[in-house]
This record gives structure tokens, sequence and C-alpha cells, in this order.
């Protein structure tokens, strides 16, 4: 969002200096609502007893998991119980890089004998890690199916109970975040609706490169021609603009704006949302293409991962892999969505690439060769949420 940028600069050239991984991405864009790949993050820790004494030679001994359906209030909750020989403290956290892991450090127990990993139904999670840190401390990665925020888990300490023959436990529970639609994909372009996003237009130029390429104009280019081989191939394709305009309105708030490209979206119940943007950054040598998703269903990454993997297949430039973010075009549409980074304006090399019709044809071959490939896997991982 270009009208962001001379506020957000200062905070972006701190950005550079004291975290650089999280800077690089997708700096001019989109930064409308809070990343919940920073936002989920917030420690929780549970203090088994405050007193707790840690005794050496502690181990995780067993564990086990059931996932709790409720019929009168129709959730399910999966509860994962960790078995120790004697008391531990621990904390937990979100894990905001992948959005979809659950991280439990446990202080005071080394890993022990049980399994490195445990495959799960993949109702709620698909499967629980077990990390040796040291002698005395370990770590539990739970990887979920979709992405939750802090409200959706506990983490806490059971006493051992003597008489119901009881270690002591570590408890883990986690709520279904439940998405609203049902998919049930088929594989094949023909007949899917496929909603196409440009970027920017209109007021608002996206960023712009050292020699005047506008962000707005490429993401164009490139929307049209994914729009011609869509067709081509049978696909209904609904294009959130198709010329250089602003969506909602001249000067519209960034929300309005950004709404009215997720409401074309969901009001014809588009198959998947693809949003298309050129990424902008102070230093003119960093290249490369990225795809984000937030994942709202099962689908989501394997969207990105299939759109991503073509746009390098197709394009050649820097892969710079896919990561989960909170961008509003992606958080806000109700069918698996990604926001596609094309490259980076502010780097010359790709500018010049950028504006040249036969590597936006390119760009475009990647997205829709993309799309194929997800619609084929998403049918085989069959129908569900
Ligand atoms: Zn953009």
């Amino acid at each position: 969002m270009r009208r962001f940028r001379s506020a957000l600069l200062g905070l972006l050239f701190l950005m550079l200096f004291l975290v650089p991984q999280v800077g690089m991405a997708a700096l001019n864009d989109n930064i409308l609502e809070a990343n919940p790949a920073v936002a989920v993050s917030t420690l929780k820790t549970a203090i088994s007893l405050p007193q707790t004494k840690l005794l050496g030679n502690n181990q995780l001994t067993n564990v086990r998991w059931l996932v709790h359906n409720d019929a009168v209030e129709g959730t399910s909750k999966l509860r994962l119980v960790i078995d120790t020989k004697d008391a531990v403290r621990v904390s937990s956290k979100l894990d905001g890089k992948t959005g979809s892991q659950l991280v439990i450090d446990i202080n005071g127990a080394a890993v022990g004998k049980v399994d490195d990993s445990v495959t799960l139904d993949g109702k709620i999670a698909d499967k629980v890690r077990f990390v040796k840190k040291d002698n005395n401390n370990s770590q539990v990665v739970v990887d979920l199916s979709t992405m939750i925020e802090d409200s959706n888990y506990k983490v806490f300490t059971l006493k051992s109970d003597e008489i119901n023959k009881k270690t002591f436990r570590v408890v883990v529970d986690i709520d279904k975040v439940v998405p609203k639609i049902e998919y049930n994909f088929t594989a094949g372009l023909r007949n899917k609706v496929i909603a196409i996003d440009p970027g920017h237009g209109g007021s608002d130029p996206g960023a712009i490169g050292a020699n005047k390429l506008q962000e707005k104009i490429v993401t164009l280019a490139v929307a049209q021609r994914v729009q011609a081989l869509l067709e081509k191939a049978g696909a209904k394709v609904l294009m959130t603009r198709k010329t250089d305009v602003d969506v909602y309105g001249p000067n519209a708030s960034a929300v309005e704006e950004l709404s009215a490209r997720t409401i074309v979206a969901n009001k014809n119940k588009a198959d998947v949302f693809v949003s298309l943007h050129i990424n902008a950054f102070t230093n003119p040598s960093v290249g490369g293409i990225a795809t984000y998703y937030y994942q709202k269903s099962k689908y989501d990454m394997l969207l990105a991962d299939c759109i991503q993997d073509n746009l390098i297949k197709s394009g050649g430039l820097q892969d710079r892999g896919i990561n989960a973010a909170g961008f509003y075009v992606i958080k806000k549409t109700q069918m698996p969505s990604v926001l596609a980074e094309l490259g980076f304006i502010s780097n010359p090399d790709e500018e010049k690439l950028l504006s040249n019709p036969q590597f936006q044809q390119k760009m475009a071959q990647g997205i829709v060769q993309g799309l194929d490939a997800f619609f084929a896997q998403a049918a085989k991982k069959g129908g569900g949420l």
C-alpha cells in the first residue's frame, strides 16, 4: 500500500537492522491488519507449582491423545497428555513463522523413551514431534491442520495422583477452528471460478521502481494474461478490476478498497482467489518471488505451494518460498487464497523484467500451471474443510 509507505519508512529501516528476515517480506504491501504471524506468538506460561522443585533424571514417559466431540455443542477438541516421571514447568507459544505450529517447552525433563513423533488423525493436528534439547529440557511441537489463535488452546499440568496411579502430566487442549465452507475440489481448470486480484490501481500506483515502473501496471498486465489463459482452459474468471481503476472508488480508505476486492470473490463463491503484487525493498539488490497464504482451510498452503513452485519453474527468479501472513485479502476471502509477489520492483534488473511482456506471460503461465496443479492435488486430498 503506497499510501502507508512514508509513515512506515522509519519503522522499516529499524526492521532492516533488527529483524532482517521479517523486514524483507512484503514491505510496501498490505500491512493493514496486524500480521497474525506476529500477533499469535504471545508466550503463554503455565507454571505447575510456584515452588516446584525440579529433580534431575526426569523424563517424558508416555504420550496419548484423543479427539473429544461434544455432540450438543457441535465442537471438538484435541487433548494431548504427556506423562512425566516428575514435576516439570511448561511454557507454550504459537509459532508465527508457519502460523500453524504450537510449540511447548518442557523445563525439567528430557525427552526420554517416547517416540520421536506421533501421527494424529489430521482433524485438528497432523503430528506431534518431540525435540531433544538437553538432559533437562525438551520441546513438543504440534503440527496443526489449520491456523489457530491463542484463545484456541490451553496448556496446563496435573500433579501426580498416587491413589489413581497417575504420574505428573502435561495436558494440551486444542479446539477445532471450524472454517465456514466445505470443499470438494475436482481436478482440472474447466468450469472453475477463479478470482484474480491485480493489486492496487487507479489512484493507488503501488510500489514504483527506480525507472518509474508502477506496480499497478504490472499486476494488471499479468492478471489479464492469466485471465486469457484460464478462459482458454474453460475456467470462469472474476477480475477484481479489469482496467487501471480503484476497485472501491478513488481515494477510498485502504479497508474499503481491499474489502471491495474480497467481496467480489466471496459474493460469487469463487473456488480460489489469487492476488498479484510486486514487492519493494530499500536494498535494490534484494529480489525474488514469494507467495503468502493464510491457512483458513487445509488447502491454502497447498495453493501457495503449487503457485510458488510453478512461478519459479516458469520465471527462474530467486525462490523466496511460501510464508504464512495475515494480509487482508487472503484473510477475509472465504475460499483458499494466496497473495503472490512476482519479484521486486526496487531491484532494477527485476523492474526491467517485470515490464517485459514475455516475462509477464511467463508469470501468467506459472500461475495457471500452479492452479492446475492445485486442483489436481486438492482433488486427491478429497472433501473436507
Ligand atoms: Zn502491492
